[in-house]
């Protein structure tokens, strides 16, 4: 039994990047039909946004955190009137983390670890479907067309902010900012460290395994 369509399930995927965040997020969808909340990609069609703070993009292709007000801005417009979702990086600042539970309670927190050498090459070999955004790896999960996705014939492409000083500020900003939020959401959720070094099929059993136990 997977889906209980009015029962609330609130989950946060946290982590740094190339942890398989946004993969988790689509089956976790799937499988417990939960709406996915992803500020990266809401931040990417609203890239050039003009805002006082400037546009998204400018943050985004530094790899740097995008100013809260815009980031709480476009998620919680997402998050309204939802009891069933699943958000796949945010909040990535303590700030985010206390709007999120000034607004819901979330029920579960997995946090994902990764060394950052894994993080480096996951992220140097990583294409993306400009369409779907699924994602592929150059050597360890190459699509079966070269340049096209598997699933919607879509082009593939490398993300701008997957750049060698991109990385590198993508991952100072999570030791530095985000682990901060950690500590936020320990306090009102239940949170589950889950190791993301190895494939995606060994790390997804616990992924649903720490959702169920709290179902
Ligand atoms: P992602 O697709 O989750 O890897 O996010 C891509 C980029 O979008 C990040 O490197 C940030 O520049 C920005 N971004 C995504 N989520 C957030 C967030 N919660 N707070 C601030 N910036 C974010």
């Amino acid at each position: 039994m997977s889906k209980q369509p009015n029962k609330s399930l609130r989950v946060v995927l946290f982590g740094p990047p190339a942890t398989g965040k946004s993969r988790h997020s689509r089956k976790l969808a799937e499988r417990y039909g939960l709406e996915r909340v992803e500020p990266g990609k809401l931040l990417r069609e609203n890239r050039h946004r003009s805002t006082v703070y400037g546009t998204p993009d400018e943050f985004m292709r530094r790899g740097e955190l995008v100013p809260d007000e815009i980031v709480n801005e476009i998620v919680f417009a997402e998050l309204e009137g939802l009891n069933r979702f699943v958000l796949d990086g945010f909040p990535r600042t303590p700030n985010q983390a206390q709007s999120l539970l000034d607004t819901t309670e979330m029920e579960i927190v997995l946090r994902f670890t990764i060394s950052d050498e894994l993080i480096v090459s996951r992220l140097t070999g990583r294409r993306v479907c400009t369409d779907c955004e699924r994602t592929y790896h150059t050597t360890f999960e190459p699509p079966t067309t070269e340049g096209r996705c598997d699933y919607c014939n879509g082009t593939l492409s490398q993300r701008e902010d997957d750049t060698p000083p991109a990385i590198r500020n993508r991952i100072d900003e999570f030791y530095k900012t985000t682990i901060d939020a950690l500590e936020e959401l320990r306090a009102a959720s239940a949170v589950v460290s889950i190791s993301a070094e190895h494939e995606f099929e060994f790390v997804w059993p616990k992924v649903t395994g720490a959702v169920e136990d709290i179902q």
